[in-house]
């Protein structure tokens, strides 16, 4: 075994996850807390970096993943959806309905 000290090389920095791919091939990943910009990359390694808004226009079958009212960011490059991150709900959870 080689010195485990430096055997951590990953840095902690907060990535997105792959959560799935719709059946049109749109990638749908879950932001890292406070992400605003796309972190994928092509197949050339560049970093997409395009903003992720919010989108409210997303069909039948996210609507059937992720409910009709689901909060769906997308980002503008490269139109892959991406789901808030869970940790990033306000814990002031107010369960007004
Ligand atoms: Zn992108």
């Amino acid at each position: 075994m080689a010195n485990p000290k430096y055997a951590a090389a990953t840095r902690e920095i907060p990535q997105a996850t792959d959560a799935g791919t719709l059946s049109d091939g749109t990638k749908i990943r879950i932001r890292a807390p406070r992400m605003r910009a796309c972190s994928l990359k092509d197949e050339k390694g560049k970093l997409c970096a395009g903003h992720l808004k919010r989108w409210y226009f997303f069909g039948d079958e996210v609507k059937k993943l992720y409910g009709d009212n689901a909060e769906i960011y997308r980002c503008e490059r490269c139109k892959s959806l991406y789901l808030p991150n869970p940790e990033e709900q306000p814990r002031s959870g107010t369960l007004s309905f």
